[in-house]
């Protein structure tokens, strides 16, 4: 076994803390990397404090990682050694179930491993994430970050990129087609700056008016504060897509009134509680719909990832020392974030 250090929530209402334990021991299809970066998701905070359920403690948050290869297993002929590599949400899947297959090992049929909230297949463990020196990894689940990008604002594309480029891509975002980003924390940054770069129109909802310059900067056409009635109804019909990264429940109707016929309200944000029920009116009227979508799988991350630095394109990040992560959730929870909060892991 491998020491490792971490910061770990000792329980659901305890903040997190330092914590020394044992990575499994590197198996022939297996990377072990030394950790440099690791950005700061909501679904840390939420997992952390058994939102989703009760977590297991010591619990390691943590799925935007990006480090250094720091040994590999004897099958593993393609990374060596000092390369620079990420890992985001998943660790595990079956392999062979159709989604797998197909590629989207976020949709195992048999449910795949999450970097952490799932429990390692080689030693019955809980997975332990990212807010750590180190971490092992299968092959497959790691991802090759492009050379020359920089890599602290590279790490959140490992989740909140890749969660609002996978949407993006299946519902079709062209030049021209007209996209809404409700929420503009780090997901709503990412989707900003994908969706502009894929050519579409897009449109900021936020209820926090000084950020109003920033969604402009970050590529919004329009931005629409949320909380205001009268604009809400203004923009009524005049969207295709929208994706919704809001971390609270919140009534989906006056959203659903800014899509045009046909168009699809995709929910990205997981709080703990129920969004209010929505009219049926809002979407037979014209036809819309509502759907979710889950991170991405690990070959779309990987063209996410190549599509970002094609493009320049990073994350706007906050870097923080280990040491400062209890405050950097107390301010992600205020939605005083911009965008990202990333920690240097050199400060373990
Ligand atoms: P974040 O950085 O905290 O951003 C969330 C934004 O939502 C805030 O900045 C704020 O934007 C808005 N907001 C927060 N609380 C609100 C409230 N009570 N009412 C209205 N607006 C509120 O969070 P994140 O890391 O982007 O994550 C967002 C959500 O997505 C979380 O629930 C996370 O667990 C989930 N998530 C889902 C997936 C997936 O695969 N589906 C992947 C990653 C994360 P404004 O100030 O602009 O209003
Ligand atoms: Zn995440
Ligand atoms: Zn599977």
């Amino acid at each position: 076994m491998i020491p490792a250090r971490a910061w770990a929530a000792p329980s659901a209402t305890a903040p997190l803390a330092p914590w020394s334990f044992e990575r499994r021991d590197v198996g022939a299809n297996d990377v072990r990397i030394d950790i440099r970066y690791c950005g700061v998701c909501h679904s840390d905070l939420h997992f952390a404090r058994s939102e989703w359920g009760e977590a297991p403690y010591p619990a390691v948050p943590g799925h935007e990682i990006v480090g250094h290869v720091a040994a590999v297993g004897s099958s593993v002929s393609d990374l060596k050694v000092g390369d620079i590599v990420g890992v985001g949400c998943l660790v595990d899947s079956c392999r062979t179930c159709p989604s797998c297959a197909a590629n989207q090992e976020n949709y195992c049929d048999v449910g795949s491993t999450g970097t952490y909230m799932g429990v390692e297949k080689e030693t019955g463990r809980p997975t332990y994430g990212g807010y750590s020196n180190t971490i092992v990894v299968d092959r497959h689940f790691v991802l090759r970050i492009p050379e020359g990008v920089d890599l602290s604002t590279t790490a959140p594309l490992l989740c909140a990129g890749i969660t609002t480029y996978s949407p993006l891509r299946h519902w079709n975002c062209a030049p021209g087609m007209r996209v809404g980003v409700v929420g503009l924390g780090g997901l709503g940054h990412m989707a900003v700056k994908l969706a502009k770069a894929m050519g579409a129109e897009v449109t900021m909802f936020t209820t926090s008016p000084s950020k109003t310059a920033d969604a402009a900067r970050l590529g919004a056409t329009r931005v629409v504060i949320s909380k205001d009635e009268d604009a809400m109804t203004a923009a009524a019909n005049s969207l295709d897509l929208i994706l919704d990264t809001v971390a609270a429940p919140h009534n989906l109707d006056p959203f659903l009134n800014t899509l045009y016929r046909d168009g699809t309200l995709v929910t990205l944000g997981a709080p703990a509680e129920p969004h209010p029920q929505h009219h049926p009116f809002s979407l037979i009227m014209r036809r819309r719909a509502i759907a979710g979508s889950l991170i991405g799988g690990i070959a779309e991350t990987q063209e996410m990832l190549d599509f970002c630095a094609e493009h320049k394109i990073g994350a706007d990040v906050e870097v923080v020392k280990m040491a400062d992560i209890n405050t950097a959730w107390e301010r992600m929870l205020r939605s005083d974030v911009k965008y990202r909060f990333v920690i240097d892991m050199s400060t373990i």
